[in-house]
């Protein structure tokens, strides 16, 4: 007899696979035709393993056949598992207000429900309702942009300024650049050639927008006479950088914005100051003050930056769009620039911007905006969660401690600020990383618990949980210990 032929005899035909129960299970997921083929696809899977297992004498109870209709069936719970529709929504129990793995900001009530009435329909995004003529999207966010500076910042006067949002921060300065500095030269400091997160690097960012480096001073110092000798004919714009995500402490000195744009201002050179986090609030209203205060989009354009660039998803606390503002004659060169087509923000985005900025010109943004109630969460309130939080679970039968900890603001933000926080330390008796990976995976089908491993346990800061979803963490908590109990340890280890 042929052996391949033999070797296959075991095999299930493509028809029983189709019958089993869990593939009835998925027919609400795929059409009739996706079902068939990923039934062909998972029993062909399984040719291979048939042909390295060659049938034995002393098969004669079907282990064999069993053996692959496992295999055949573990591959489809894979493709039920993958048919759920991608990115869902997770608990963030980590602590980390700004994850950047996690989406960054959660919006606020106001915000999402302005997303979710301009996407179920129609909106005006390039029409005027005044006069039903064409009209421009950038006109939507440019006053709310400008006066939620100027509400947060008395100091500033936005007479002269104009703003456009854009996809994000990466993008606003590409087209900043790629306007003002095309072929030619932009200063920087050494100092600001930064990375900021996922391979984006401001060096790369300013090649693409067609600019040619020009760097002075060295990683921890700069002097303004450093700019100034560097200033050519050539030179298109002084760049400076918030170097977001460190901080260089020690021998270090780095030129005022003000005095910068005295000496851009001197030579005609635009000052372009790209400061990444779009903090609108004061962050010493938070205790974040001193050298850690973050430093504000408004202050920069007080001293006399030209042009500010930041992100809506960081402090903000918006959606992912980049923000840029400065002098009218300049944004209103950059938003004709065909890049800002490319780059330009959806409807959604603008809605949620929209309603985000509404929160700062109403003065409600501390308390309305989700990740600023996070971070001015009070410890009282964030102790009084961690200790109902730990008697549910123990009431679930999972033991737990309640100890002091700290959150951090994360994003590539405020790097070195801890926030005080207590956190819930669970002692399920398994293993942290295996008890993090059945809350990731959230085994009763609820939603999934991204929780931090500290000293070997599993720790939940109830500081960037929603506020109604401690009994869900609870509950998550619950089923994913008594998984990771269930689970046979090699199959726990295996995956
Ligand atoms: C985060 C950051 C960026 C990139 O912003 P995205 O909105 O993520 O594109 C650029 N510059 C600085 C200084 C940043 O902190």
């Amino acid at each position: 007899m042929n052996p391949q032929a033999d070797a296959r005899r075991d095999l299930p035909s493509i028809d029983s696979v189709m019958r089993q129960a869990d593939v009835a299970a998925l027919v609400g997921s795929f059409s009739r035709e996706a079902l068939t083929r990923l039934a062909r696809r998972a029993v062909d899977g399984v040719r291979a393993l048939a042909i390295a297992t060659p049938p034995s004498a002393d098969d004669s109870d079907g282990r064999r056949g069993r053996l692959f209709a496992d295999a055949v069936a573990a591959t489809l719970a894979g493709a039920a598992a993958t048919s759920r529709p991608s990115p869902r929504r997770v608990i963030n129990a980590t602590g980390v207000v700004l994850h950047t793995n996690l989406g960054r900001a959660p919006l606020s009530p106001e915000a999402t429900a302005a997303v979710a009435e301009v996407a179920a329909g129609y909106a005006d995004v390039e029409l005027e309702l005044g006069t039903g003529t064409r009209g421009s999207r950038h006109v939507h966010l440019a006053r709310p942009i400008i006066e939620a500076l100027e509400t947060t910042c008395p100091a500033l006067d936005g007479s002269g300024l104009d703003a456009i949002a854009v996809n994000n921060c990466a993008g606003a300065i590409l087209l900043v650049l790629a306007e003002l500095a095309r072929g030619r030269e932009v200063i920087v400091s050494r100092g600001h050639l930064v990375e900021i997160g996922g391979g984006f690097r401001v060096p790369d960012v300013m090649r693409q927008g067609g600019a040619r480096l020009v760097e002075v001073g060295t990683t921890n110092r700069t002097r303004l006479a450093d700019y100034a000798d560097a200033v050519t004919s050539d030179t298109a714009v002084i760049l400076t950088v918030h170097p977001s995500n460190f901080r260089i402490v020690g021998f270090t000195e780095s030129v005022a914005m003000a005095d910068l744009a005295v000496l851009g201002a001197d030579r005609g050179i635009p000052l372009v100051d790209d400061i990444g986090s779009g903090c609108l609030l004061d962050t010493a209203a938070f205790g974040i003050g001193g050298a850690m205060r973050e430093p504000r989009p408004s202050e920069s354009l007080v001293a006399g930056a030209s042009v500010v660039t930041f992100s809506g998803d960081k402090l903000l606390g918006g959606p992912q769009s980049g923000v840029i503002v400065g002098a009218s004659h300049l944004v209103d060169r950059i938003r004709r620039h065909p890049l800002a087509r490319a780059l330009r923000l959806d409807k959604l985005g603008m809605a949620a911007l929209g309603a985000t900025l509404a929160h700062y010109r109403r003065g409600d943004a501390p308390h309305s905006i989700p990740i600023w109630r996070m971070i001015g969460a009070a410890q009282a309130e964030l102790a009084a969660r961690a200790d109902a939080l730990a008697t549910l679970l123990r009431r679930s039968g999972t033991a737990c401690d309640v100890s002091p900890g700290f959150s951090a603001v994360g994003g590539g933000s405020m790097p070195g600020v801890t926030l005080p926080t207590t956190l819930v330390r669970v002692k399920g008796g398994v293993p942290a990383e295996i008890l993090a990976r059945w809350l990731r995976r959230a085994p009763g089908g609820g939603v999934p618990v991204i929780c931090r491993i500290e000293d070997g346990s599993v720790v939940l800061d109830p500081r960037t949980v929603p506020l109604g979803d401690d009994i869900l963490v609870a509950e998550e908590v619950a089923s994913a210990v008594g998984a990771s109990r269930r689970a046979e340890p090699s199959r726990s280890d295996k995956e």
